[in-house]
């Protein structure tokens, strides 16, 4: 009898774990990715700051499973799934030869998210992100093109507009990414223009809502909002972004009145929408879709009907108890804890058993903002300051993938903690460096459904 064949599409966090808790089961597991890496999302901000390099943060899903005969890793979009005759239809990946399907026994879908221009994909042109090892890169061009157009700049105005960035979103993403440009201009840049003075720089971050970090408790955004505000970044809370554009961005406050920030930098950190498989899973079987596209999975995570079937991490809604969905955080620890559920639901089957529903073990919530600043709220215990960075660095060290890249992160931390230096400043894509505020190389967005209505402060 040849072997159960699982098929997991996405090679991120969700679907990495899955892939790693099956490969010593007796099954013949394809994994298939549209990238060749796994890609450690929580560090890509220091990608797009220049403190990391993008080969530090990801590793290719080929070494993860070299030793695993029974894995398979395949380079290629799913396109769409055929749930009667259990196949998954793939696109090829900048044109590379790809099989035009895979046959399942049992597939597990982690297709993860992407950010959401509350309804307006026209914005994405001008306010990268930073989900994407290509869009952080895009996003490092722009930010050291900035400094550099300021250098080149005569007109005083206008290099204040060039040494003015605007961070939208200050949940974590947000939060750090504008404590790392904080740090970049205050600290690293310093002494390295002639002209121009990065340190003279606005770092702006705009929030909906009344409170930076609003996943964590308003103790802990209070220190949050400090610690920002001594890196030299200004929170401008109650305001919703209503438009952007190459020069800037205009903002509403909670009292209607309308405000243009001109900023030749624009960082976007707000709300995320499912991946575009999540909507195909649920036109197949029917499930439900929340506002950000996420699909409600039963609580042992498979499709109503296709027992088959899991889908798993920022694209789902798990069923709770009393049948209501309920939504996670978007957070990667939620991603891993379905993808090993999912992992030990399959394995319980071959062995001719069922897995109780999937339970969430919420260990807490952590956010850097700067050299050696941090808030951590982990099991009621709220920490701040040095220690809740301690933890946070070890917490990251920890769950990044491969030896050598735990090697060199640590090895390039410690000196930037020592020297204030970031070793990875390279304009790389020239057509950012001419003009930064054209559209990322890369852009994301398949499909958007929150509106700016919705704009009030999700996790990511
Ligand atoms: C900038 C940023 C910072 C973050 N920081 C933190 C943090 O500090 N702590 C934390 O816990 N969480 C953080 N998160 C959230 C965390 O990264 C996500 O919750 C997590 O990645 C979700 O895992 P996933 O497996 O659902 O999706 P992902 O990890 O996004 O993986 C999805 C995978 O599917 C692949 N894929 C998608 N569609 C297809 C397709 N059609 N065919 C083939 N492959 C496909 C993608 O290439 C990707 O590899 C952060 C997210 C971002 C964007």
């Amino acid at each position: 009898m040849s072997a159960h064949r699982v098929v997991i599409v996405g090679g991120g966090f969700g679907g990495l774990q899955a892939a790693l808790r099956l490969r010593r089961a007796p099954v013949e597991i394809t994994l298939i990715d549209r990238r060749n890496f796994h890609l450690f999302q929580p560090l890509t901000y220091q990608v797009a700051t220049g403190a990391l390099s993008p080969g530090e943060v990801a590793y290719p899903l080929r070494a993860v499973f070299k030793r695993n005969r029974n894995v398979r890793v395949l380079l290629a979009e799913a396109d769409r799934f055929d749930l009667d005759r259990r196949e998954v239809v793939l696109r090829s990946v900048a044109g590379l030869p790809a099989p035009e399907l895979v046959p399942y026994d049992t597939l597990v879908v982690a297709g993860g998210s992407h950010y959401s221009y509350f309804g307006h994909d026209e914005w994405s042109a001008h306010a990268a992100e930073v989900k994407s090892l290509e869009s952080a890169l895009s996003v490092r061009s722009r930010i050291l093109a900035a400094f550099e157009a300021a250098e080149l700049e005569r007109d005083p105005e206008r290099r204040g507009e060039w040494l003015t960035f605007a961070v939208v979103g200050a949940g974590p993403t947000g939060v750090e990414m504008a404590g790392q440009i904080a740090e970049l201009a205050r600290d690293t840049l310093r002494g390295d223009f002639r002209t121009a003075d990065p340190g003279s720089g606005r770092i702006l971050l705009v929030e909906a809502a009344d409170r930076v970090l609003t996943g964590f408790p308003p103790s802990l955004s209070a220190k949050a909002e400090r610690s920002l505000r001594r890196l030299g970044v200004t929170p401008v809370l109650d305001s919703t972004v209503v438009d952007v554009d190459e020069t800037g961005v205009t903002i509403q406050h909670t009292d209607g009145a309308t405000r243009r920030i001109p900023a030749r930098t624009v960082v976007w950190a707000a709300g995320v929408t499912a991946s575009g498989l999540a909507t195909a899973l649920a036109e197949l079987t029917g499930a439900e879709q929340d506002r950000a596209g996420r699909v409600t999975v039963e609580p042992d995570l498979t499709l109503p009907g296709h027992p088959e079937v899991f889908a798993l991490g920022d694209m789902v809604c798990v069923r709770g108890r009393d049948g209501s969905p309920i939504t996670l955080p978007g957070v990667a620890p939620v991603a891993m804890q379905q993808g090993r559920y999912a992992a030990s639901a399959v394995r319980a089957r071959l062995q001719g058993r069922t897995a109780p529903p999937f339970r969430y073990r919420d260990k807490g919530n952590l956010a850097t903002i700067g050299r050696a600043a941090a808030v951590a709220d982990v099991k009621r215990i709220k920490l701040s300051g040095f220690l809740a960075w301690i933890t946070w660095l070890v917490v990251h060290l920890f769950y990044l993938v491969g030896f050598q890249n735990r090697l060199l992160v640590l090895i390039r931390w410690s000196i930037s903690f020592a020297t204030r230096g970031r070793g990875a400043r390279l304009i790389t894509d020239p057509a950012d460096a001419e003009a930064p505020g054209r559209p990322a190389a890369h852009p994301e967005p398949e499909r958007t459904f929150p509106t700016v209505e919705d704009a009030v402060s999700r996790r990511r």
